[in-house]
């Protein structure tokens, strides 16, 4: 049977992407040699990174002054980077969610860390407005897409100081103005490739700021000056990245891209929107375009596990909600097509005809 992959991460590739990785995985360009057997340094591979880095730039139209970076460590180690390499006296957090704590978490350890706004007083079901960035912070930090909650900044915001975000679940979800912020990065492995792997947009004049030490590693200067090689880069990820790049390119950019996304949340929300059974956890104007949140209508709260076995039983993969949420979460990232939303939908509507 037909398996729908809504797992929110790790998550969906495109078909194409796993099959070209797998090839790599066999053999590397007629080399006789896998992927996984070949020094980072060598041609092969360096034409590699050098594609994924030339094409991700190219699909976010990154302006000059800014690398890209492909590290270890997923989106979390990132939470300590970027105060290792931008904290000196203060930072801002916006307070979206779990990611988003455990990046403020971090910043703490460094000093005095300002919660600018927080959604915590309704389980984080919406973006908080007009909030006031501290003029005086190093930075403002901030999470784009809360995968758990299921909201989603979509504007790409002006801030008095360097702007920072997270982009884990929402990266080349759509087109945006990356002039706008000084560090962009997140763990690849909700929208772009499978896990192990980090990446870093990184304007490079803010960096070499800070007065205290920081460790070789956690050094963002460390990767930009050896290419993303300062130590053995996650190959094989960093291969489906390119992959994955590649196909957003052949498939019409981002542009094309957040119209499929567009139409995807539109599908689903509209059926959830529309029904007797079933209701949206987010508010209508936060609500992600990635990461789509819903449970029980309180009088119908006992079929719960019984629409989990129905959409388990039609091939719907993943759409438990996380613990903290409860409910369903549908994750329709870039490589999920409009028919397996359909699908969703379809069975949604199929279990509301027999109970409701
Ligand atoms: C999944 C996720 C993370 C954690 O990523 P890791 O690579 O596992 O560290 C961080 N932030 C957001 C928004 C996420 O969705």
């Amino acid at each position: 049977m037909k398996k729908h992959n809504f797992s929110a991460g790790p998550s969906i590739l495109a078909r194409e992407v796993i099959e070209k990785t797998a090839q790599a995985v066999l053999e590397i360009n007629g080399s006789g040699l896998s992927i996984l057997e070949i020094s980072h340094r060598s041609k092969d591979f360096q034409a590699v990174m050098d594609e994924a880095v030339a094409l991700f730039k190219e699909l976010l139209a990154i302006p000059e002054g800014y690398s890209v970076l492909f590290l270890g460590g997923g989106a979390s180690m990132q939470f300590c980077m970027v105060p290792f390499n931008f904290f000196e006296k203060k930072a801002a957090y916006l307070n979206t969610g779990v990611w988003a704590n455990k990046a403020m978490k971090e910043a703490k350890g460094f000093g005095e860390t300002v919660e600018v706004a927080s959604s915590k007083d309704r389980n984080y079901n919406y973006i908080p407005k007009n909030f006031v960035i501290p003029a005086d912070a190093d930075y403002f930090h901030i999470t784009t897409n809360n995968t758990i909650y299921g909201t989603e900044i979509l504007t790409d915001m002006d801030s008095p100081v360097p702007l920072i975000a997270d982009m884990s679940s929402d990266i080349f979800s759509r087109p945006m103005d990356v002039s706008k912020y000084a560090l962009i990065y997140g763990g690849a492995q909700k929208n772009l490739a499978p896990a192990g792997l980090a990446f870093v947009v990184v304007k490079d004049e803010l960096l070499g700021k800070v007065s205290r030490y920081i460790p070789t590693m956690l050094n963002y200067k460390t990767h930009i000056a050896e290419g993303s090689m300062f130590n053995t880069p996650p190959v094989l990820p960093i291969y489906s990245a390119m992959e994955t790049l590649r196909w957003l390119k052949a498939n019409g950019g981002l542009v094309e891209m957040e119209k499929k996304n567009i139409a995807k949340a539109e599908l689903l929300y509209n059926a959830i929107d529309n029904s007797k059974m079933f209701v949206g956890t987010a508010v209508k104007e936060d609500r992600s375009r990635m990461n789509i949140c819903f449970v029980m209508k309180p009088e119908f709260q006992e079929l719960e596990a019984d629409f989990q076995k129905f959409a388990q039983a039609a091939g719907m993969d993943g759409i438990k909600g996380h613990r903290s949420v409860g409910g369903f979460r549908a994750s329709i990232y870039n490589a999920m097509p409009i028919e397996s939303v359909q699908a969703l939908v379809t069975c949604m509507q199929e279990f509301e005809k027999l109970h409701a």
